[in-house]
């Protein structure tokens, strides 16, 4: 919505209003003929010269890329998906997010939606509900349309794709609706990387994560589980099989370590990772009754609430740097404080010391400018709290061990692929593409990062070809 302030006489700015005109159309003026006609007013000014109620909704005032889409990382058509809801095309809807989206009730769920931060309308009350419209029409997909038909393979050969977490499915659905095969391997048993275990469940249901992964299979994606890069499969072998250029979408499977004096006399400290993977076995780790998570991201909170979920009465985050320099989704934030976590924030824990009642977490207080800076420790600050139990969320590097100098992969200062403009790796046909490549970020980057890896992968090797 183009108005700026909430004044008497709200102004119009017909360059920046190039939105999807949902708001329009669900207001007063839609209705009240005597809206539209007021000249002085914004409904006025929006509805000039319509008349009656349109119908289908007014086409957007202009053609660029409205804010949302620009901000979305895989550029959904939020204003066509929006105004087809709002419409009741639901058919359409879904189309219009499956142009770009191949997870779109995963992104409908949990994507952090940057979109909504760009929309206009929160400089008036509150922006649109972009995620949760799509996942409306999502759930609309999911409830009654067909499996889609198969894909027509155009192609010879395929393209092995190695990660089956986002990344690696959105760049399998850009390849096979284009007429590449393409095979994922997975060296777990379950197929979607962090969606599978990583994410717990009652943020994400793993049927609706199943649902997405039976949609690409149906489409004509194959994937093979059990089978890892480094152990049973190798690049020339891949290669040999078959496969015309591979891409690397290993994630950031391995946590980073935290430097704490005294931890290799304490137990239990573990990883973030380690512990929710437990969790998603059905075996999870007993930390006793006062657990510090420590990390201010969104494994550290998904990981403070799993443990309040799982029963253990005092959860604390401690977090170097304050509430809002947190990269957590806020959202989270906030759902983790309404389910009794507690926060410690401006504080870097260095030792874990065993005291006359029991083992407590060491450390300094912290000042920090900005997230762009490093903290200062205020060593004169000490802060002292009781643990019985550790789990560190620090950051996330991709598993490299088993194959970067075998098969000549090179990998950067920070352990991270490292790949040129067109994501190709230091390896001829390999390419490489999500959190492997940038590190943790979200599941729409790493989706981002897959899909541009398949048009690099469509245009270098597949590009003039005669189907
Ligand atoms: C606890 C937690 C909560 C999160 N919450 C959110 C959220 O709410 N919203 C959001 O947008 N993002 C969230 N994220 C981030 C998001 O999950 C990741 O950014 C995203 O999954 C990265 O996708 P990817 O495909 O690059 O890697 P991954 O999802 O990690 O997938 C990589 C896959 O590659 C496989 N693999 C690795 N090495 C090999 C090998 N050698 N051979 C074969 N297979 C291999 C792995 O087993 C894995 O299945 C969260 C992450 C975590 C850890
Ligand atoms: S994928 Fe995420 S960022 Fe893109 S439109 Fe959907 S909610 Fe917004």
């Amino acid at each position: 919505m183009a108005v700026i302030g909430r004044t008497l006489r709200p102004v119009l700015s017909p360059e920046r209003c190039n939105t999807c005109t949902v708001c329009v159309g669900l207001g007063p003026a839609y209705i009240e003929k005597g809206f539209r006609d007021d000249e002085t007013s914004v409904r006025g000014k929006v509805f000039q010269g319509m008349g009656d109620p349109p119908s289908p909704l007014p086409t957007p005032l202009t053609e660029t890329a409205p804010p949302c889409q620009a901000t979305c990382p895989i550029g959904q058509d939020v204003r066509g998906y929006l105004k087809a809801v709002a419409e009741g095309r639901f058919d359409a809807a879904v189309d219009i997010v499956r142009e770009t989206n191949p997870l779109p009730l995963v992104c409908g769920t949990i994507c952090p939606h940057p979109c909504e931060s760009a929309c206009y309308r929160s400089e008036i009350d509150a922006p649109l509900a972009i995620r949760n419209v799509k996942r409306f029409a999502a759930l609309y997909e999911k409830a009654g349309m067909p499996a889609p038909a198969p894909s027509k393979i155009l192609h010879t050969g395929h393209v092995a794709i190695i990660g089956s977490g986002p990344a690696g499915l959105a760049a399998a659905y850009t390849l096979v609706k284009n007429g590449v095969q393409p095979i994922v391997y997975e060296k777990e048993e379950e197929i979607g990387g962090m969606l599978a275990w990583a994410i717990p469940s009652f943020r994400l249901s793993r049927s609706d994560v199943t649902y997405e992964i039976n949609y690409l299979a149906a489409m004509g994606v194959t994937f093979i589980t059990g089978k890892a890069l480094g152990e049973a499969l190798t690049l020339s072998g891949l290669e040999a099989d078959g496969a015309r250029a591979v891409l690397l979408a290993i994630g950031t499977t391995q946590g980073r370590k935290l430097p704490l004096d005294g931890s290799d006399a304490f137990e239990p400290l573990l990883d973030c990772l380690d512990y929710l993977r437990q969790v998603h076995a059905g075996t999870p780790p007993d930390l006793g009754s006062r657990v510090a998570v420590i990390g201010g991201g969104n494994a550290a909170i998904d990981t403070a609430r799993t443990l309040r979920h799982a029963g253990v009465p005092e959860v604390t985050v401690l977090y170097r740097r304050p509430k809002e320099q947190m990269p957590a989704d806020s959202e989270e934030v906030a759902a983790a404080e309404e389910e009794g976590v507690s926060f410690l924030f401006r504080v870097l824990p260095t030792a874990i010391v065993k005291g006359a009642d029991g083992w407590q977490l060491e450390g300094f207080e912290t000042r920090s400018e900005s997230r762009a800076r490093p903290v200062t420790v205020l060593k004169e600050r000490p802060v002292v709290i009781s643990v019985t139990g550790i789990v560190t969320a620090v950051g996330q590097q991709p598993d490299v061990s088993g194959f970067t100098e075998s098969e000549g992969i090179a990998c950067n200062a920070g352990g991270l692929i490292s790949v040129d403009d067109a994501m190709q790796t230091s390896r001829h046909g390999v390419f490489a593409a999500g959190d492997g490549v940038s590190g943790p970020s979200t599941v729409v980057e790493a989706m981002a990062g897959g899909i541009s890896a398949a048009r690099a992968i469509l245009s270098k090797r597949f590009k003039g070809e005669t189907p």
